[in-house]
């Protein structure tokens, strides 16, 4: 091996780092792959998107089950077996880890595992468990390592009664309460996950509202069908304090108007702040820049090193798996020589948030549209008016689509409701495209579906939804 060249090696095999790896064996190079966890897929796979959505699966069905005499279905002796939703878990983690194992094989990329170095110019150390070291000759390098938990002072985790994300993953036991410290994507999905599961559970979060980089009137819904539900949130709220008791935590912090906080529960959550990943990397005395933790990037993920590039939750983009996968593409496509490198379009990068119910978006919300000076038109339409919805028995939340007035060009999407997640694809492929909302309008959808809400949104920007 020790003479082998390689055209790109690629330090960690999250969706930044593996499918960049693919990418580069489809086009021709020849590619390593370095990973310092005894299992593929990174962040995404093992701890983050694969195992928190089964969970949100598991709870979905409990929940649908308790509430089957809604549909004529009697169930009967519905009980929660949480041993077994763990293991489910683990298979479905394992299968797809397996799986991105099977897809390296197949495009006859080089494995390493161990943790990575530069040892530039053109060179990756690899430092395996036992502490035996292999360099690997290369021509480019991408830097995939992704991200970890960030500590917060204050908050130090236990595992036990104070997790963090990946603790809470591994639970034995459904807490009885449980507060959330954190109400963006990670802390709603767990808050969604555990409250269904049966803890009572309460978020705190620091800015006025959930989800707070969503679209207002999409915050305010998700506080509402919360407090339907019996999950409580206390926004607008600083927590300062934190202290382990014989039962539990007790956390205190005031709100913006003084208010003091007190809450108690068995077991806290917390879900803030995550760093990217750079130690070991060996970035010390090379070119490449690194601010606030994160490896700065030109807009072909080139760092300051020449043949050296970084993608994923590593830079400074939001951190999400499908970004960092085409970061990856655009990384390998630029070092492959390829024509037409399109660098990331960051206002077409979809944001989805698991929660029950399902919170997706893309492009501008109404108050960032109007604060860049777009003459704003919104059309909104609620799902409490889609046939399919009804069916679903799922009648929450809406779709409301933002456009300008001067060409009619959507600038953005925001769904809170069934299958959000699912929908928000069709209004990135529509704002990818450029088109106007009444394209979007015009498009026939299928009926009954709930897509048919995105096309009624649509049609309602110039006041034409059929529906309402
Ligand atoms: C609880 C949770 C839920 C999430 N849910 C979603 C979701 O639903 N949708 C979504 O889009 N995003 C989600 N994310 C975010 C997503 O997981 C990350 O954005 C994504 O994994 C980043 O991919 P990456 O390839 O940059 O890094 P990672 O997935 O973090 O992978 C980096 C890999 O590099 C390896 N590595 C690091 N340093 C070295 C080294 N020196 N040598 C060798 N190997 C190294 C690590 O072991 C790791 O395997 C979630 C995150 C969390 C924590």
């Amino acid at each position: 091996m020790a003479n082998e060249q390689f055209d790109v090696t690629v330090i960690g095999s999250g969706p930044g780092g593996y499918v960049a790896a693919i990418r580069a064996a489809q086009l021709g190079l020849k590619v390593a792959i370095v990973e310092k966890d005894k299992r593929l897929g990174g962040t995404c796979t093992l701890r983050g998107c694969i195992p928190t959505k089964q969970l949100l699966m598991s709870a979905h069905v409990y929940e649908q089950m308790q509430h089957a005499a809604d549909f004529g279905v009697q169930a009967s002796g519905i009980q929660l077996a949480f041993a077994d939703v763990q293991k489910r878990k683990e298979k479905v983690v394992m299968k797809n880890s397996k799986g991105i194992e099977f897809l390296m094989k197949k495009n006859s990329i080089t494995r390493f595992n161990g943790t990575g170095r530069l040892a530039l110019p053109g060179k990756v150390e690899v430092t395996g468990e036992d502490g035996k070291k292999q360099t690997i000759n290369t021509k480019n390098i991408i830097i995939a390592s992704g991200s970890v938990v960030r500590p917060i002072p204050g908050f130090e985790t236990d595992g036990e009664r104070v997790v963090n994300s990946d603790h809470i993953l591994e639970l034995k036991e459904v807490p009885k309460s449980l507060i959330v410290m954190g109400a963006g994507a990670v802390g709603v999905e767990f808050a969604s996950v555990y409250s269904r599961f049966g803890a009572e559970t309460t978020i705190v979060e620091l800015l006025p509202r959930l989800v707070p980089l969503e679209d207002e009137e999409v915050s305010k819904e998700l506080e509402r069908s919360f407090r339907k539900r019996g999950l409580k949130s206390q926004v607008d709220t600083k927590l300062d304090k934190m202290e382990k008791t014989a039962e539990g935590i007790v956390v205190s912090g005031k709100t913006s108007k003084g208010l003091v906080v007190k809450l108690e529960a068995e077991m806290l959550l917390v879900a803030v702040g995550r760093m990217a990943y750079t130690e070991g990397l060996g970035l010390e005395g090379t070119k490449i820049k690194v601010e606030r933790g994160f490896i700065q990037v030109d807009e072909y993920q080139q760092t300051g090193e020449k043949g050296v590039y970084a993608i994923g939750d590593v830079v400074p983009t939001p951190l999400l798996a499908h970004l960092a996968s085409k970061e990856g593409i655009v990384a390998v496509e630029h070092m492959a020589g390829q024509k037409d490198v399109r660098p990331i379009n960051l206002r077409l990068v979809p944001n989805c948030t698991y929660c029950d119910p399902e919170v997706a978006s893309v492009g501008l919300t109404e108050a960032k549209a109007r604060e860049q000076g777009y003459d704003v038109q919104v059309g909104k339409f609620p799902f409490l008016a889609s046939g399919k919805a009804r069916i679903l028995g799922e009648e929450e939340g809406f779709v409301k689509v933002v456009s300008e007035k001067k060409y009619d060009e959507i600038l953005g999407v925001h769904i809170i409701g069934p299958h959000a997640t699912e929908l928000i694809a069709e209004c990135c492929v529509a704002m990818q495209l450029e088109s106007t909302a009444e394209e979007l309008g015009r498009t026939m959808h299928a009926h009954p579906t709930v897509s048919e809400a995105v096309m009624e949104a649509a049609e309602g920007v110039h006041g034409l939804a059929i529906h309402i």
